[in-house]
């Protein structure tokens, strides 16, 4: 039995079914991403979890424990949102401290757990500044702090770090993955942004509509989708339909497949280059655009546009209109079915 466990959880308001027959585990120590796009479902779960939301459906499991009637304030569950929701009267201190002072814990040992906590969130010297003086990043910090400082069986994030800039978002992420592996504290991390959920996760639980499309590893998420909505939320497939394939490679789809080839696999060269394991197309550069590490270039060979990523290194090697080869490697072709999910939201 997992630590945390989805029973076939149903959430409806109205006649909108938000939660589909929700039905998963969570081990003990991980960090669990729920990954999807705005509206599918993602915080209402999250808030069945903690109980600020009641299940229409089903059964909600934590520690051998039927949690599902269990008022939120009885759950030892902790939580960080999107907007910061830090006491704007009380100090980082004052803030932090009030969740131990509600379960009337010993002043000396809260002073201790305080200061402790502070330092595990890098905020010392902020110690009495009022929220309003910190930038987003530590108030973000602090509301860590105090959602960890009570040592909660479970943490629950909600898109905690969607407001902050990027730079300091990848900090974050890091220091919040540290923490969480320092204390083992079993964690679902909300997010709409596939770079998060790769560098943040044990395991990705992505969303769709209410269902999970797919749950696996950030490697086997991102290398294997299982359909096309997943190849297309997670690392910006080319998607071709069959036609597309036929006239690009020669070959033929897989029944009531699309193809879905990921940018970075696709190899480029000036020359043909001779390789069985690879269709080998020229193409035309139609434009290329510098992302950061990573140049993008889009081609197009037999009316087909398509893209791929290269090392960027400090120039690039092909001009808007020029010819080029690429070589697409066979077992990166994915084959995988015609999307059944846009078919079950319609119906
Ligand atoms: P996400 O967090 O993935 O963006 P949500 O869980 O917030 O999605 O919302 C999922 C769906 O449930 C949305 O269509 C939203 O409008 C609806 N919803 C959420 N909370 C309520 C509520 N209290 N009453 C009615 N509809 C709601
Ligand atoms: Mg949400």
């Amino acid at each position: 039995m997992s630590y945390i466990e989805f029973k076939n959880v149903v959430k409806r308001f109205g006649d909108n079914t938000v939660l589909d027959h929700i039905d998963f585990g969570i081990e003990k120590g991980d960090l669990v991403t729920l990954l999807g796009p705005s509206g599918c479902g993602k915080s209402t779960l999250l808030r069945c979890l903690s109980g600020l939301e009641q299940v229409s459906e089903g059964q909600i499991i934590l520690n051998g424990r039927d949690i599902t009637d269990v008022p939120a304030s009885k759950r030892n569950i902790g939580m960080v949102f999107q907007q910061y929701s830090l006491f704007p009267n009380m100090t980082v201190e004052q803030n932090i401290a009030f969740g131990l002072k509600m379960q009337k814990v010993a002043p000396d040992v809260i002073e201790k757990k305080v200061a402790e906590a502070i330092a595990m969130v890098e905020l010392t010297g902020k110690e009495r500044s009022y929220p309003a003086s910190l930038s987003g990043g530590q108030q973000q910090r602090a509301a860590l702090a105090r959602s960890i400082v009570t040592e909660p069986d479970v943490l629950l994030l909600d898109e905690p770090l969607s407001a902050i800039d990027a730079k300091l978002r990848r900090a974050l992420q890091s220091r919040i993955r540290e923490i969480q592996q320092e204390l083992g504290l079993t964690t679902i991390f909300v997010t709409h942004d596939q770079d998060e959920a790769m560098v943040m996760s044990d395991v990705i639980q992505l969303f769709h509509a209410g269902r999970i499309e797919q749950a696996g590893s950030p490697v086997q998420v991102y290398t294997n989708p299982v359909s096309e909505f997943a190849a297309s939320f997670i690392g910006s497939y080319n998607i071709l339909r069959a036609d597309e394939f036929r006239a690009l490679t020669g070959e033929a789809a897989d029944d009531g497949h699309v193809v879905a080839i990921r940018p970075e696999t696709i190899g480029v060269s000036a020359d043909p280059l001779a390789d069985d394991a690879a269709y080998v197309v020229e193409a035309t550069v139609v434009r290329n655009v510098p992302r950061g590490n990573v140049l993008r270039y889009t081609l197009e060979a037999s009316g087909v546009e398509f893209r791929v990523d290269t090392l960027f290194r400090s120039f690039h090697l092909f001009d808007d209109g020029e010819r080029v080869f690429v070589a697409i490697p066979k077992h990166d072709c994915l084959h995988i079915p015609v999307e059944a999910a846009f078919a079950r939201t319609a119906a």
